[in-house]
């Protein structure tokens, strides 16, 4: 299959949309990123890229993060994981509370907010230090994508704290729930600090190819996760990686994928490639609008979808 002629293609025809959407003006430190931008990669199992468009520029992954926290905790606590988050989709905005407090204060995904900061809460536990904690999804991220300059930028993570007063609401609900260890502003913060890291398509695409081949790196050989795990973090980004718009996700894109509000999405197509794309104006459902057409049109023109 010709990938970039489908790509050069996809960029033409996603031109008309790129006015569309708004930037995550939420975070102060990323609304005056330029809407009109966009980059999409395809990275194969034999370490092939193929790009388009600004494919170097480096974007906050925000809650493309989630995918690695969450692999990481599944990999320590296995299923007991489940005893404080769902694996369920919310069918609510990624920063609801009021799902949470009829909940009892158990988060439904690990990918809405509560969920991701119930992770991260977790991964502090485990290593008994919120920076270790950090660190060791930092150099998760670093390992898969074969990339060791990347870095969290503080000036959005300190953005974010400062304005954060939902995501802190999400934390003191789970604490008053008996479902959160540590200190929440400690959490919370641990939880931006990995938001705000910076990556760009290429390295991004990269990083989904050991949950594109059931657990282990197709290019190193190394088993990440087992397969059964890698099945279940598919899953979950397939039925939960859009938040509310999950099921127009899987309607439009067939793949699992996970969205961030920096603009980026990954997804992989099983058995063959890692992708991601990034357009920085989103949907009303915090989803990049650009990047989810780009992505939709990818499927109808190859056939790749996993239905
Ligand atoms: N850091 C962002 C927040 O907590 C992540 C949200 C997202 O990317 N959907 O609001």
């Amino acid at each position: 299959m010709n990938y970039q002629l489908i790509l050069d293609e996809i960029s033409q025809e996603i031109q008309p949309l790129l006015h569309e959407g708004k930037v995550a003006d939420y975070i102060p430190a990323l609304a005056d990123v330029n809407k009109n931008q966009f980059a999409m990669s395809i990275t194969l199992f034999d370490g092939t890229t193929h790009n388009i468009g600004s494919t170097n520029e480096l974007f906050s992954i925000q809650s493309i993060s989630k995918v690695f926290s969450f692999t990481k905790a599944l990999k320590i606590y296995r299923i007991s994981l489940y005893n404080r988050i769902g694996k369920e989709p919310s069918g609510n905005p990624f920063n609801s509370l009021v799902q949470l407090e009829y909940e009892h204060g158990i988060p439904r995904n690990p990918f809405i907010n509560a969920g991701a900061i119930n992770v991260t809460d977790s991964l502090i536990s485990h290593y008994k230090d919120a920076s270790m904690a950090y660190e060791e999804v930092l150099s998760f991220i670093k390992a898969i994508s074969e990339e060791s300059s990347i870095y969290s930028n503080e000036i959005v993570a300190n953005s974010e704290m400062l304005n954060g007063y939902r995501n802190m609401a999400l934390a003191n609900l789970m604490k008053s729930f008996n479902n959160l260890d540590n200190e929440t502003k400690e959490v919370v913060q641990t939880y931006f600090k990995q938001c705000a890291i910076e990556m760009n398509t290429k390295m991004l695409s990269r990083s989904m190819l050991y949950l594109a081949n059931r657990g282990v790196d197709p290019i190193t050989n190394i088993r990440y996760i087992s397969e059964p795990q890698a099945k279940r973090i598919n899953a979950v980004m397939l039925t939960c990686g859009h938040y509310d718009a999950s099921g127009d996700f899987a309607y439009k894109v067939g793949l699992p994928g996970k969205s961030g509000v920096g603009g980026g999405i990954v997804a992989l197509v099983p058995n063959l490639m890692g992708i991601c794309v990034w357009s920085p104006g989103l949907n009303e459902q915090g989803n990049s609008l650009v990047g989810t057409k780009a992505l939709e049109l990818f499927t109808t023109k190859t056939g790749l979808s996993i239905f």
